[in-house]
């Protein structure tokens, strides 16, 4: 009998649900086992009834419940909590579902300050107020999933790799459990260490690294943090190469940004990277700031708005 799957999407920019269907034919042997019984993103199936006359939302019982995006507003956690209900395993997919993700980052801010940024920047027409009829009220903040209810899976990646999506539905199929690198993206970086230290100052964001001679294979590159360039390769969730196991922001001979999050599930990306870059004798203060080092995980209370509004 086919495993029924609820899927959904809740603050979140679809990049998931791509990476579901970037499993490419490999999705064909998976539908072949599961019946989806609800995603908004691949069928029409209505929160209210398909006429809109039901009084509470409803989505069907499933035994695996995907859910991407993280919780921002009301309805995100109506919805959340009914997928909770209905589904025996639940998954947090990517990483604004696992830790916040990119949305997070506005938990620098207090939601007065954004709507008023937002509603009032010359750049758009100016409201009269912020709109709120019809609309779900925010949360205070951005929070990952498992700050509202108990997640059983996490598959992190912004978006996750389509080669973990897979065997963590192949596993849950087969009744195994699924199992996720726990080593860094530095653990799997093929370029050159030299371990001599010497970088006192990160380069400018826009410097680019030495790359070596044209066609030149990654394993000659020398990493791009003893070059100079912050890359977050060892505060970071390996996983994003896949079965190809090669980073792949490192594959594109671009600087990891941690969009994995944490290498331990409660870690914290900016501290670990602080004392890293510290610890190998990088002056810290030649950072222009350090919240972006939580770009990707910025839930769980690791980003809050300060007294004067911005987080410094
Ligand atoms: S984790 Fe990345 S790809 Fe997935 S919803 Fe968030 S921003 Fe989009
Ligand atoms: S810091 Fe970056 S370039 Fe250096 S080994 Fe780690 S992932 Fe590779
Ligand atoms: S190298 Fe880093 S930022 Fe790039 S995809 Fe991998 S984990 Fe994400």
């Amino acid at each position: 009998m086919a495993v029924k799957v609820a899927q959904e999407w809740l603050n979140s920019c679809s990049g998931c649900e791509i990476s579901i269907v970037d499993m490419g034919e490999r999705l064909l042997d998976v539908l072949a086992q599961v019946e989806f019984v609800h995603s908004p993103v691949l069928m029409d199936h209505k929160y209210f009834g398909q006429l809109g006359s039901g009084r509470h939302l409803e989505i069907p019982e499933a035994v695996v419940g995907l859910v991407s995006g993280g919780v921002r507003n009301e309805e995100h956690l109506e919805v959340l909590t009914e997928m909770r209900k209905k589904c025996q395993v639940l998954i947090a997919l990517g990483t604004c579902a696992t830790h916040g993700g990119i949305p997070a980052l506005a938990n620098s801010y207090r939601n007065d300050e954004i709507l008023e940024r937002y509603y009032s920047t010359e750049t758009t027409d100016k409201c009269e107020e912020v709109p709120s009829e019809g609309l779900p009220p925010l949360q205070d903040s951005c929070t990952a999933l498992d700050e509202k209810v108990k997640v059983d899976i996490y598959l992190p990646g912004c978006p996750p790799n389509p080669d973990h999506v897979f065997s963590a539905l192949v596993s849950l199929l087969e009744g195994r459990p699924v199992q996720l690198p726990e080593k860094s993206v530095c653990d799997f970086c093929p370029t050159v260490r030299e371990g001599k230290g010497g970088v006192k100052k990160l380069r400018r964001f826009l410097q680019a690294p030495q790359y070596g001679a044209p066609g030149e294979p990654l394993d000659k590159m020398r990493c791009l943090l003893e070059q100079g360039i912050l890359c977050m390769g060892a505060v970071t969730r390996a996983g994003c190469g896949g079965d190809a196991k090669t980073p792949r922001c490192i594959a594109a001979r671009v600087p990891c940004r941690g969009c994995t999050g944490p290498v331990r599930k409660n870690g914290n990306q900016r501290f670990d990277m602080l004392n890293a870059l510290a610890s190998n004798g990088v002056d810290i203060s030649s950072l222009p700031e350090s919240v972006s080092l939580l770009r990707f995980s910025g839930a769980h209370g690791l980003l809050r708005p300060s007294r004067k509004g911005k987080e410094a």
